[in-house]
C-alpha cells in the first residue's frame, strides 16, 4: 500500500504557518486584503469562493466580496478591476472562472495589475515564472510542489511526466518541476503512446480532466502520482483523473481525491495573498 500524501494536513501546516504571519504583521499595522469577485452565481464557483473567503477569515486576511450580475458588461467588470487595481488598500484581486460567455477571460486576465495578480494567471507573471524571476507562481501547480516538498520526495533528477498542458495546470506545473531540477515530459491528447511515457514517470502527475483515466498501467512501480483532477462519479462522490484504487498498490505515494491537491490550492492563494505584503 503506497503512502498518501495528506493535502489536507500539509495545507493546514501552511494556514497555520500563515496564520502566525499575518498575526505578526498586524502588530506592525500591515493587513493583506483580497478582492475576490463573483459573476452570477454558479453553485460550484459559489463553492470555490465561499472556501476562499473562510480561508481568509482563518488566516487573518481581510476580503471584500463583489458579486456581481451575471448579465454585467465586459466593461463594467473592467471599471471594477481598474478601481482596485488602483486601491491602495486592496493588496490582492482575483476573478473567479469560469466567466460567462460574452466577458472575454483573456481581457479580463490581462486587466488585473501584476502587483495583485494572486491566481498568477496574468501574462507578466506567467513570463515571470518562467525565467525564474520573482513573482506569484499559480496556485494549484505550486501546491503540487510544496506537497513533494513538505513530504521529502526529492524533485531533482527525476524523471518528471505531465499529463495535461493547460495554462493554469499542465503548462506552469511542468515548468516548476522543472525549476526544481526535475526531467520533465509534458504530454496531451495528441500524445502517441502515452502509456509508454507515463511509465517512464518516476513522478507522474494527472491533470487531464477524465475521471479516473490513469491506470496501473500507466504508472511505474514505485512511482510517485499527484491526482490533479476533480470530478462527482455517478454515486455524487468525487474521484480524480487517477483510478487510485488500481494503482495505489503498486505506487510508492499518491494524493487522495478529496483531500489531495484540491486543498492546496486554497492555501497556496493564502501565500500569494500573504507574499503581496511581506
Ligand atoms: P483542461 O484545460 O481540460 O486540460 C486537460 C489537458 O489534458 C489538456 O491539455 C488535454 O490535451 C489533456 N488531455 C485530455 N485528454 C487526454 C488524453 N486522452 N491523453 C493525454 N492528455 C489528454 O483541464 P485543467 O484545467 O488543466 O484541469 C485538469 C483537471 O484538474 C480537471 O479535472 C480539473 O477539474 C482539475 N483541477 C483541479 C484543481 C485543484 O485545485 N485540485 C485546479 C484546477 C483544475 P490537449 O491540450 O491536447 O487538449
Amino acid at each position: 500500500m503506497a503512502r498518501l500524501i495528506d493535502g489536507k494536513l500539509i495545507s493546514t501546516q501552511i494556514k497555520d504557518e500563515l496564520k502566525a504571519e499575518v498575526a505578526a504583521l498586524k502588530e506592525k499595522g500591515i493587513v493583506p486584503c483580497l478582492a475576490v469577485i463573483q459573476v452570477g452565481n454558479d453553485p460550484a464557483s459559489s463553492v470555490y469562493v465561499n472556501n476562499k473567503k473562510k480561508a481568509c477569515a482563518y488566516i487573518g486576511i481581510e476580503s471584500l466580496a463583489y458579486e456581481l450580475e451575471e448579465n454585467i458588461s465586459q466593461e463594467e467588470l473592467l471599471g471594477i478591476i481598474d478601481e482596485l487595481n488602483h486601491n491602495d488598500m486592496v493588496n490582492g484581486i482575483l476573478v473567479q472562472l469560469p466567466l460567462p460567455k460574452h466577458i472575454n477571460e483573456e481581457a479580463v486576465i490581462k486587466a488585473i495589475t501584476p502587483k495583485k495578480d494572486v491566481d498568477g494567471f496574468h501574462p507578466e507573471t506567467v513570463g515571470n515564472m518562467c525565467i525564474g524571476s520573482k513573482g506569484f507562481l499559480p496556485c494549484t501547480p505550486a501546491g503540487v510542489i510544496q506537497l513533494l516538498k513538505r513530504s521529502n520526495i526529492a524533485i531533482e533528477g527525476k524523471e518528471c511526466v505531465v499529463i495535461g498542458r493547460s495554462n493554469i495546470v499542465g503548462k506552469p506545473m511542468a515548468l516548476l518541476l522543472l525549476r526544481e531540477n526535475g526531467t520533465v515530459t509534458i504530454t496531451h491528447s495528441r500524445t502517441k503512446d502515452l502509456k509508454e511515457i507515463t511509465k517512464r514517470a518516476d513522478i507522474l502527475v494527472a491533470a487531464i480532466g477524465k475521471p479516473k483515466f490513469v491506470t496501473a498501467d500507466y504508472v511505474k512501480e514505485g512511482a510517485v502520482v499527484i491526482d490533479v483532477g476533480i470530478h462527482r462519479n455517478e454515486d455524487n462522490k468525487l474521484c480524480g483523473d487517477v483510478d487510485f484504487d488500481d494503482v495505489v498498490d503498486k505506487v510508492s505515494a499518491i494524493t487522495p481525491v478529496p483531500g489531495g491537491v484540491g486543498p492546496m490550492t486554497i492555501a497556496m492563494l493564502m501565500n500569494n495573498c500573504v507574499e503581496t505584503v511581506r
